[in-house]
């Protein structure tokens, strides 16, 4: 083990992963580093993920890649469909992976970059210098440890701890995160061609359910709800799944159950410190409407890895320096969030009423572009007084010519 660094990354999910590539194959020397003893395991994610903003990042590779789907539908509470699918158009939507191969993928090409990597290996600390993160302190297999570096990455996840150790406020309201639970469920008859969502306040109070077909009769059947919908009283989202799964595939046999949480809050104000960058769930970059954070973890992942090379070169690590990424990052996968954001709270507060009114008024329409912009907007022309709230949103969109496509779920 070295006892320096150029760029140390805590934590080889997405995030971590992509940070290592691109650092190490501009000739850096990078440690990625992983509390677990195995990379991508165990999965906490529904898996799913738009194809054209994936090979943005990484050949698709049939090893990892379970179904390949062509549209989406979304079920209102009395069972109205609005379908989406490019298979219309000749177009090409999304992956459902195999996060355990996908996540030793990326990090495979992270070592064929040039990055060491260390799984077992916990993040306890980090080293501050005269207000500079000058490095990370670790346990691996017992013993402790203290590795410098010029900059540290926090890829850490939901749980980030990276980030609070540099003093950025990286908290978040329960209320803000998103509840999940998934079941995989195997034995069932599944059209693996689409991704299905189910909203309603009997089925997913503020969320949905989702089923993404894995092949071979199998599906990640799962459901995410805001945190303030459930506690006391209210009936547990593994409850509702289970509900759900009995009423729609009473012969399904479940051989996996995930419990995980999804920040839904937005962008939090700061995403830096001198000598430090936070990415992915690190940085709170998940999707406030899908939950949806792989595309954006390693979006943000690119980002951070550029301007890490940029700031070494120019010798300067300082807040001044990383500032550029969360401009570039808040100009992109931001603009983004910040939309979603505002889409996320105008639609939980909306009545099963409500929402069966908005799919029965696009019932017809014909969507043969995969694109959540295109159905957002569409709604908001058929139902202008109940979407007021969302005329910014258009407004800015248009203004800027921004893609709003359906990035992830
Ligand atoms: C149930 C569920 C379903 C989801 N479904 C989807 C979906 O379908 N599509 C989608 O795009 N997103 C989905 N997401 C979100 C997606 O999983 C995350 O946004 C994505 O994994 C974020 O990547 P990341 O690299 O930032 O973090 P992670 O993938 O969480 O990786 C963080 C890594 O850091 C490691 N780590 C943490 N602390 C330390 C430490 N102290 N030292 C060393 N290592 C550490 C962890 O072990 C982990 O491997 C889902 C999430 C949940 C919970």
């Amino acid at each position: 083990m070295k006892d320096r660094y150029d760029v140390i990354i805590v934590g080889a999910g997405p995030a971590g992963s992509i940070v290592a590539k691109t650092v190490a194959y501009a000739g850096l020397d990078v440690l990625l580093i992983e509390k677990r003893q195995e990379i991508g395991d165990p999965v906490r994610c529904g898996e799913g993920v738009g194809k054209f903003h994936l090979r943005q990042h990484i050949e698709p590779d049939p090893r990892w890649i379970c179904a390949d789907v062509k549209g989406s539908r979304i079920f209102s509470p009395d069972g109205t469909k609005i379908e989406m699918a490019e298979e219309i158009s000749g177009g090409e939507v999304g992956y459902v992976l195999e996060r355990k191969l996908f996540d030793r993928a990326l990090v495979n090409d992270a070592a064929s970059a040039g990055a060491d990597i260390m799984v077992k290996t916990r993040a306890t600390g980090l080293i501050i210098e005269d207000d500079f993160v000058c490095g990370v302190k670790l346990m691996h297999l017992g013993e402790e440890y203290t590795i410098r570096s010029k900059i540290v990455i926090g890829a850490d996840g939901i749980e980030s701890k990276v980030g609070r150790w540099a003093g950025i406020d990286t908290s978040i309201k329960p209320s803000d995160i998103e509840t999940c639970v998934q079941f995989l469920v195997a034995g069932i008859e599944i059209d693996q061609n689409y991704c299905d969502f189910y909203l309603g306040t009997e089925i997913a109070p503020a969320g949905y359910i989702w089923i993404f077909p894995k092949g071979k009769n199998q599906a990640n059947v799962g459901i995410g709800m805001l945190g303030s919908k459930s506690g006391k009283g209210k009936k547990r989202a593994v409850t509702l799944l289970t509900d759900f799964i009995n009423k729609h595939m009473p012969d399904g046999k479940i051989i996996e159950m995930v419990v995980g949480g999804v920040p839904v809050s937005g962008t939090i104000e700061c995403t830096i410190a001198n000598g430090l960058m936070l990415v992915g769930d690190a940085a709170r970059q998940s999707d406030p409407i899908t939950g949806g954070g792989i595309i954006n973890a390693m979006d943000a992942g690119k980002i951070a890895g550029k301007v890490a090379i940029e700031s070494i070169a120019a010798g300067d690590v300082s807040t001044n320096m990383l500032q550029e990424y969360e401009t570039r990052w808040r100009k992109t996968i931001g603009r983004e969030i910040d939309g979603s954001l505002i889409v996320k709270e105008t639609f939980v507060k909306f009545t099963d009423d409500e929402l069966n009114s908005l799919a029965y008024s696009l019932k017809d329409v014909n969507f043969s572009s995969m694109s959540l912009f295109n159905l957002l907007y569409a709604l908001y022309k058929a139902n202008k007084k109940l979407l007021w709230d969302l005329r910014i949103l258009f407004k800015d969109i248009i203004v800027n010519d921004i893609d709003f496509a359906y990035k992830s779920k």
